[in-house]
This record gives C-alpha cells, sequence and structure tokens, in this order.
C-alpha cells in the first residue's frame, strides 16, 4: 500500500509564516518535483528584509551569547529529540519539495540529529577557555578566549535543503551566534521546517531569521550585513560570495562542486564494490556535492566490473512514492532535468559509448532520469570535466594505480574520492595520494561525511574551509588572546642587568628550555 505523505497546503502555508518579510511581498511559487506541480508559495523578500533580519537577528543575538554554553546546548539538545520523534513530518516535507528518494531525505534528516549531539558533546572542550604557552612560564600567563562571530550568514543549496541549512547552524547556535539563512529559492520548506523546531526546542524568537528569495537579489546585502558567510552551492556562485566576503574582511566557509572519482583496484571485492559504488553514484540520482562522477577500474577486472555494474544499474528502482521503495530521486526541476540530458546527449554525440540509460523517465515522474552509464569518455565532451549534478557516471580504465591517481587529480575540483580494494593499507596510502578533501575507503560518502569529528570539505575549487570536527564550530568564533604580565616583560632586561648580559643569560635560559619535554 502506499503510504500518504503528511505534507498539506495548510502546513506549509504555516511554515512559510516563518519568513522574516514585510507584509504584502510577492509571492515565489514551489513546486514539488514529483508531480511538477505547485505545493506552495513563500514571500519574495527584498533586500530591505534582510537588512531588517539582519538587525533583529543582531539584536536577539546579544542576549543568546549572554546565556551559559549549557542553557544554549539544552535547547540543541531538545531539538535533537524533537527531530527524531517528527521526523516523518521532516522527511515528508523534504521529499516534497525537492523529489528525493525516502533514503536521501532520511540521511540528510538524520544526519543534522546526529550533528547537533556531536557538538552538544564536544563545544564545552573547544570552547571553553584555554591556557596557552608563552615566551617564559611564570613571568607571563595567557588564555585564548573564543567568542561568537555575531550574526552568520546561510546561503544554502537544494539538494539537501534540511541538512545544508540547519545542520550547518548548529554549531554556530551553539558558539552563540545569530544566524539569518537564506534557502534556495526552489525548496524553503525543509529550513522552514528545522526553524519551526528549533524554536519549539527553546530557541529564542529572532535568534534565527530566514529570508527567502533569489540568490542574485538578496546575497549582496545579505554579505554586508553578517559577520560571517557559510556557503553551500556551485563554483560559479561560490567565487562571487568569496570575493564579496574577503572584500569585507569577514570569514567564509564555502562548501563547492566536485567531479568526484572512484579508484576501483583489482583486488577490490566486487560482490561489495559493485553496490557500494553504485550507491555512490547514483544516491539522489547524483544529485550530491560528494557522488561519483568518475569511475577508473584497473585494466585487469574493468570488462568484468563495468558488466555487473551496468547490470546493478538497470535493477535500480525508480518512484515518486513517500516510502523507502526508491533508490533514486527525481531531477529537482526540468531545467535541471534537460542539463543532465544535455550533458549525456553531447557525450554520446561525440563519440561516449552509452551502456544504459541515457533518457528521460516521464513514466515515472515528470523529472525523473535513468540511472546512466557511460564509456569511452574523452576532452571533447562536456561532462569529462564539468559537474552532471545528475544520475551520470563515465567509467575508464587504467593500466596503473599511479595512472589511476594522476587521472583522478587532473580535475580543477577536488570534493570527496574513493578508493576501493580488499588491502585497506594499500587503500589508505592511496588515499592519502588523492587531491580531494575527504576519501572513502571501501565506501563512497557515509564513511566520510559521518565522521562528524574529522574535518569535511573541498580543496582546489571545491572550498575554502571545512565543516564539522573542531573547525566546523571554530569558524563561527573570533579567538582573543588575554595575557598577563606578572614579573616583567619579556626580552627586556630586569633587576639592573645591561642587554648584554640578558642576552647571555637568555641563550642559555633557552638551551636549558629547549632540553625539557613537556614545555612546548
Ligand atoms: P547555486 O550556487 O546555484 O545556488 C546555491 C545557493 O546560492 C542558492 O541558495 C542560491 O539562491 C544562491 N545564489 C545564487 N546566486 C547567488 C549570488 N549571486 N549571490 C549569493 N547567493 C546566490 O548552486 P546549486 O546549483 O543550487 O547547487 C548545486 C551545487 O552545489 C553543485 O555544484 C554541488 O556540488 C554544490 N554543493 C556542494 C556541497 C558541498 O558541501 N561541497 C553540498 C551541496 C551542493
Amino acid at each position: 500500500m502506499v503510504r500518504e505523505s503528511l505534507v498539506n497546503t495548510l502546513l506549509l502555508e504555516d511554515l512559510a509564516l516563518g519568513v522574516s518579510t514585510a507584509p504584502g511581498r510577492k509571492r515565489i511559487e514551489i513546486l514539488g518535483p514529483f508531480t511538477e506541480e505547485v505545493i506552495g508559495s513563500v514571500p519574495e523578500a527584498t533586500p530591505e528584509d534582510v537588512v531588517e533580519a539582519a538587525v533583529n537577528a543582531r539584536k536577539a543575538q546579544v542576549a543568546w551569547a549572554s546565556r551559559s554554553l549549557q542553557e544554549r546546548s539544552e535547547v540543541l539538545i531538545r531539538f535533537h529529540d524533537l527531530l527524531i520523534d517528527n521526523a516523518d513530518l521532516a522527511l515528508d516535507v523534504v521529499q516534497a519539495e525537492t523529489g528525493k528518494s525516502r533514503v536521501a531525505a532520511f540521511e540528510e534528516v538524520y544526519d543534522s540529529a546526529a550533528t547537533a549531539r556531536y557538538y552538544v558533546n564536544t563545544a564545552p572542550g573547544l570552547l571553553r577557555r584555554q591556557r596557552r604557552t608563552v615566551s617564559f612560564p611564570i613571568l607571563t600567563k595567557a588564555y585564548e578566549y573564543r567568542h561568537p562571530v555575531g550574526v552568520v550568514g546561510s546561503i544554502s543549496p537544494w539538494n539537501f535543503p534540511f541538512n545544508l541549512s540547519v545542520a550547518d547552524m548548529i554549531p554556530a547556535l551553539l558558539a552563540g551566534n545569530a544566524v539569518v539563512a537564506k534557502p534556495d529559492e526552489k525548496t524553503p520548506f525543509s529550513l522552514l521546517y528545522g526553524k519551526r523546531l528549533l524554536e519549539e526546542a527553546g530557541l529564542p524568537e529572532g535568534l534565527l531569521q530566514v529570508v527567502t528569495g533569489y540568490g542574485e537579489d538578496l546575497g549582496s546585502t545579505l554579505i554586508e550585513n553578517v559577520d560571517f558567510m557559510m556557503f553551500t552551492g556551485s563554483t560559479q556562485v561560490g567565487r562571487v560570495v568569496a570575493e564579496q566576503a574577503a572584500s569585507r574582511l569577514i570569514g567564509a566557509s564555502m562548501e563547492l562542486g566536485g567531479k568526484n572519482a572512484a579508484v576501483v583496484m583489482d583486488d577490490a571485492d566486487l560482490a561489495k564494490t559493485v553496490p557500494g559504488v553504485a550507491r555512490a553514484v547514483f544516491a539522489n540520482g547524483g544529485q550530491l556535492c560528494i557522488a561519483m562522477e568518475r569511475i577508473y577500474v584497473d585494466e585487469k577486472i574493468r570488462a568484468e566490473f563495468t558488466s555487473r555494474f551496468v547490470e546493478h544499474t538497470r535493477n535500480l528502482s525508480l518512484s515518486t512514492d513517500f516510502d523507502y521503495t526508491s533508490d533514486l530521486s527525481s531531477m529537482i526541476n526540468r531545467d535541471h532535468l534537460d542539463n543532465v540530458h544535455g550533458h549525456v546527449e553531447d557525450a554520446v554525440s561525440n563519440g561516449a559509448t552509452l551502456l544504459t540509460g541515457g533518457k528521460p523517465r516521464p513514466d515515472v515522474g515528470p523529472l525523473f532520469y535513468e540511472p546512466t552509464v557511460l564509456t569511452d569518455v574523452d576532452e571533447s565532451m562536456e561532462l569529462c570535466r564539468t559537474e552532471t549534478f545528475g544520475p551520470v557516471v563515465s567509467i575508464y580504465g587504467y593500466e596503473s594505480l599511479d595512472d589511476a591517481i594522476a587521472m583522478a587529480n587532473d580535475s580543477e575540483f577536488g570534493l570527496n574520492f574513493s578508493v576501493w580494494t580488499r588491502n585497506v593499507d594499500k587503500g589508505v596510502s592511496t588515499a592519502t595520494q588523492l587531491q580531494a578533501g575527504t576519501v572513502g575507503v571501501n565506501d563512497g560518502f557515509a564513511a566520510t561525511w559521518s565522521s562528524y569529528g574529522a574535518p569535511m570539505g573541498g580543496m582546489k575549487a571545491s572550498g575554502l574551509g571545512r565543516r564539522h570536527g573542531a573547525v566546523g564550530i571554530l569558524k563561527y568564533t573570533e579567538s582573543q588572546t588575554v595575557a598577563v604580565q606578572r614579573i616583567g616583560p619579556a626580552f627586556a632586561p630586569m633587576g639592573g642587568m645591561t642587554y648584554e648580559q640578558y642576552q647571555k643569560m637568555l641563550g642559555v635560559v633557552l638551551k636549558i628550555m629547549r632540553r625539557v619535554p613537556f614545555y612546548k
């Protein structure tokens, strides 16, 4: 029996009230990709609305930052529990506006809860005052403090609209900041539902402001009015955002595009590698920044891998149901569907071999695209180097592992790669030679992404800065060093010594200090 979605017009109208705008603004209609029909609408915020939102966020931030970390943590951990208790509705909201499979919606919602738990547990150790090394013990003592930056701006994409807005703002809020968030214009409701749960969990009103509208209209005003930018989206737009943030001398974290590579070695366990790589390629219909779009296979097993991979791909399921039956997601909109199909047509017309897929699937849903496997792809084809962001992958052969590493690294991007082998040591040593911010061994993206304690982000044109780990919360803070002079200034003679005498004495002291192992 098909499961009914819990999302209805009334709920979406109610969520739209969470947008910070003056009354009477134009409306943006939101299309549900499963039907390509309007499911709801949100106000089209103006630059004036963004300024007002930032002013109000700034006011709310002062009181929030004066609360203890313990109090702030209690709000975020209540949010964790509320999210799990309301997961079915959260998954339905995400699926309704993205057209994604329930599996992909489940991943982003539960990952957000787990991120909250991780930062609630680690923030006390990371944000507390730290005693720091000084020039000479006794003379001076120094502490490093971590203060919130103030107001964090967030611009997020449509592909994981809950996680890439809500989960990324959790550490910002915990650290004592306010947030002004602009979701993608196609997918505002996931964030608005997250906002509702955060406020139900006790987040003070005004601390999280959501402005809905187009990036080109609101982006620069947002950057002008915040103290840090968290951006997730394309490399092209990321460059614009980074330039503007740089000219204001504010920090920015840029999580951008990829053209990720999987390296399959000759000893890979194909029973696990074939479904593993397929998941890494086709999850969320390939609309996943960390999905694989290039597979490099050792020539010794290329034929066998390819035939098993194609067979596996042909058996993947596609559906618009609000349950766990579909392996793939719909494309987000018609433009994107055309773009994905355009990449495949361009490749085939330039000589690529289509092994399976290669066409839209309106019989499943208006915007579905078949999982597609290509080979004989070369530089004449656009998808050779450009991110497709759809369910399309190219298989290449390699003669030596050095060749495979060189081919994988021959890209302007370096986000998330993977290596597949029975020899884990060799897999790890190969991973360290790949130019990507994260590399999974015998896994496509789940292990790298969900290692919350480790930084996650891109090298090269895939980004600047990282989410997760210590850096994922410290980036939302300003460090402040407070040093107390106790006896007298360092590097200045004391007790009537001349500089000559002092220099000699200091030479002896420094030589002793370098032999004291515990004095860093
Ligand atoms: P996009 O850059 O077009 O849009 C992302 C966000 O930027 C949207 O909210 C959009 O409204 C806003 N925006 C657009 N123009 C703007 C401007 N001039 N100033 C400020 N904001 C502006 O990206 P997209 O096509 O929606 O998302 C897909 C891309 O995002 C892919 O390249 C994908 O790899 C990347 N992505 C990266 C990560 C990551 O963590 N590295 C995660 C998800 C997606």
